[in-house]
């Protein structure tokens, strides 16, 4: 694993601002972010996209049993989310007192992902919540 803080930052930007990118050459919108366009190949033009993370749920499933990281959470919902700009991207619903079905609009947030190790390190990261 890249451990620059280049890499590091571009992944933070990604998870707290919903930027992935576009080629400029045929507006395909990608995220997370690519290096080649998929449809161009050696003739794409990538530039950084930011996405309003608004959209909405086109799959979901409740998880009863997580991972240890998440096990305070539980049980929670996990959603497919189709942006509104395209891009289909994975994240977690949070409670907001409304009924998760497919269909539903959502909106993104930024909220506490999970806390890891003795030190209480704190991650972050985008989530969804009905709009
Ligand atoms: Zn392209």
């Amino acid at each position: 694993m890249e451990r620059s803080s280049a890499n590091l930052w571009r992944k933070i930007n990604s998870r707290y601002n919903l930027v992935g990118c576009k080629c400029q050459n045929c507006g395909a919108l990608y995220f997370p972010s690519r290096v080649v366009c998929r449809k161009c190949g050696r003739d794409s033009k990538i530039t950084e996209a930011r996405f309003s993370g608004n959209g909405v749920i086109s799959s979901y499933t409740n998880i009863r049993v997580p991972p240890d990281s998440f096990k305070e959470e539980a049980p929670y919902t996990i959603a497919i989310v189709k942006l509104d700009e395209g891009p289909s991207v994975e994240g977690h619903v949070v409670e907001s007192g409304g009924e998760v079905k497919i269909g539903s609009r959502v909106r993104a947030v930024f909220r506490k992902m999970y806390v890891e190790g003795d030190e209480g390190l704190i991650y972050y990261h985008y989530k969804f919540e009905l709009a």
